[in-house]
């Protein structure tokens, strides 16, 4: 009897929908294969990857967006037995080192251009003897590096009958999520949870991917593996456009247009960015039937619109790293068909109903679950069979984070009579921008490094393409002298990160409002900033 791992869901597409289509945006052109070809290439890369020596125990790390070749080392990896670990490739510097250097990553895979140049920065540094460039050629350089292509072409594939036996419970994949305090925790998903959140994916409960799709997965793939899509979409033997390094508006709208792209998913900074290139230049959705948006909270506007002007479907879906992304989807039940729009809405706009093989909790600060309402709010726990029951290495978090099996989410949430969550607030301090992390905490240590700067609290404030931004408000020390510019650079220097990490503004305040126990209290401060957004 097989167990639940990737080996079915390589078979099953390779075998049964040989002629599917794979047509991958990247660097070199477009490339337009087909599931066979996959196949047959997937099994050469791990007859690479063996005549390494690598197996079972090894973490294969890659650092590159959405395309063929990603995708393969999707498969290749843990069918070799080894781990997939996907590094987010907007990360600073310090976090990429810190990360390969945590997950003992065994050898890169990176995409060419600025991924490869920060890796080769950084070689001195990464604890890794060989890089693979996903490409057909490789740049003049210093780093231990091989094509992609070049060792595709070197290795006969190994045969189906002789890829290694996988157990269900062995570790598939590896992300990393962003801390409040300190580092980024990993977090590991063995061939089960892949195998169960792509099943629920499939589902019409879930995501409803099926063949006749055409699916563009946007969200990188170095986000929570692009919340999982290629591997549904695999498993479903859908056609798949992978639309490349760091798309356009105009790169997707173009995708769209020549695939007949069916549906597609991403954060709401995309989908808003796509309309007002619409607006600006017009364009083609007629092919297109869904958007899945998550990531951040989706805004109605925006549903509205696609809605109205396109006849496509905006699907809100809540999700983390630690749920191996999709954990809710709001659409509205069928007894609501005949609803009105807006009162459809309502539910549409929440983040909606648990996944099903999903359970959770929504607790007080007691602990006492609150009144499905739609008005009591608590902290969302939830569990299941993709939900990780620990981190990484990483005891003082599991101790925290975790109540038994159950995740803290650190989201707070509502929950209406029907049973939809809306998430209203996060317990967590960071914030998300663009659906990237950004650490409030980091910021306010650095701040009140500078010798001017008595107290700082950053917080997230709205912002209508980015979702949220980060706004710092400090205390200065009496007869010191300091401006915005000068605390800006100072921030760089500390933490050396990549400049949307930085606040859009940084404030001096008499006073930061704290709590009872002398806390600073942000919610206090995002209402008064939110009353006086513009310093007057
Ligand atoms: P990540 O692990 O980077 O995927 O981030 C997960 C977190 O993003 C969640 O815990 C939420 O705080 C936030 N998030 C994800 N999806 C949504 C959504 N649809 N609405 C609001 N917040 C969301």
């Amino acid at each position: 009897m097989s167990d639940l791992t990737l080996q079915p869901f390589f078979w099953r597409p390779t075998a049964l929908f040989p002629e599917k289509r794979i047509v991958s945006r990247t660097a070199d052109g477009v490339t337009d294969y087909t599931y066979g070809a996959v196949g047959i290439r997937v099994r050469s890369l791990v007859a690479a990857l063996q005549d390494r020596g690598f197996g079972s125990g090894d973490r294969i790390g890659t650092f590159g967006w959405n395309h063929h070749r990603h995708l393969e080392t999707y498969f290749a990896a843990p069918l070799s037995g080894a781990q997939l670990h996907t590094i987010n490739v907007q990360l600073g510097d310090d976090d990429i080192v810190y990360i390969v250097e945590d997950a003992a990553d065994d050898i890169l895979f990176v995409d060419p251009g600025e991924p490869f140049e920060t890796i080769e920065r950084l070689w001195d540094d990464l604890p890794v003897d060989e890089v693979i460039v996903m490409s057909e050629s490789i740049p003049e350089t210093n780093v231990n590096a091989v094509a992609y292509e070049d060792l595709v072409d070197e290795y006969d594939p190994v045969a189906e009958t002789d890829l290694p036996d996988l157990e269900e419970d062995d570790p598939a994949g590896m992300c990393y999520t962003s801390g409040t305090t300190g580092r980024p925790k990993g977090v590991e998903y063995s061939h089960k949870m892949i195998y169960a959140h792509a099943m629920m994916v499939m589902t019409p409960a879930g995501l409803d991917v099926s063949e006749r799709d055409v699916v563009m997965p946007v969200v990188p793939m170095f986000h929570v593996n692009s919340w999982e899509f290629p591997y549904a979409a695999t498993m479903a033997g859908t056609t798949q456009v992978y639309p490349g390094p760091a798309p356009s508006a105009a790169d997707l709208l173009a995708l769209i247009e020549e695939e007949s792209v069916t549906m597609t998913a991403g954060v709401p900074t995309v989908w808003i960015d796509l309309l007002e290139h619409i607006d600006e230049h017009g364009g083609d959705l007629s092919s297109l039937e869904r958007i899945i948006v998550g990531g951040s909270a989706a805004p109605e506007e925006m549903m509205r619109r696609y809605d109205d002007e396109f006849d496509v479907t905006v699907e809100h879906a809540w999700g983390m790293t630690e749920t191996m992304s999709i954990g809710s989807v709001s659409r509205p039940k069928a007894r609501m068909d005949e609803w009105d729009r807006s009162r459809k809405y309502e539910k549409r706009r929440k983040q909606g109903l648990l996944s099903p093989g999903l359970e959770m909790r929504v607790v007080d600060d007691a602990g006492d679950e609150i009144d499905w309402d739609g008005e009591s709010a608590g902290e969302l726990l939830v569990r299941g069979p993709s939900v990780v029951t620990e981190y990484y290495n990483r005891p003082e978090a599991n101790e925290k984070d975790f109540d038994g099996d159950w995740l803290k989410t650190g989201d707070i949430a509502t929950v209406d009579e029907d049973g939809y969550i809306e998430i209203v607030d996060r317990a967590k301090d960071i914030i998300k921008s663009g659906g990237e992390w950004i650490s409030s905490i980091a910021l306010e240590n650095a701040l009140m490094a500078h010798d001017a700067v008595v107290e700082a609290a950053v917080i997230g404030v709205p912002h209508e393409k980015w979702q949220e931004r980060p706004f710092a408000c400090v205390v200065t020390a009496e007869g010191t002298e300091t401006n915005e510019d000068e605390l800006l650079n100072f921030l760089d220097d500390e933490l050396d990160q990549p400049d949307w990490w930085y606040p859009d503004e940084i404030r001096e305040v008499q006073i930061i409002p704290k709590t009872a126990t002398g806390k600073f209290d942000k919610k206090a401060l995002r209402n008064q900033i939110n009353r006086n957004p513009t310093n007057e």
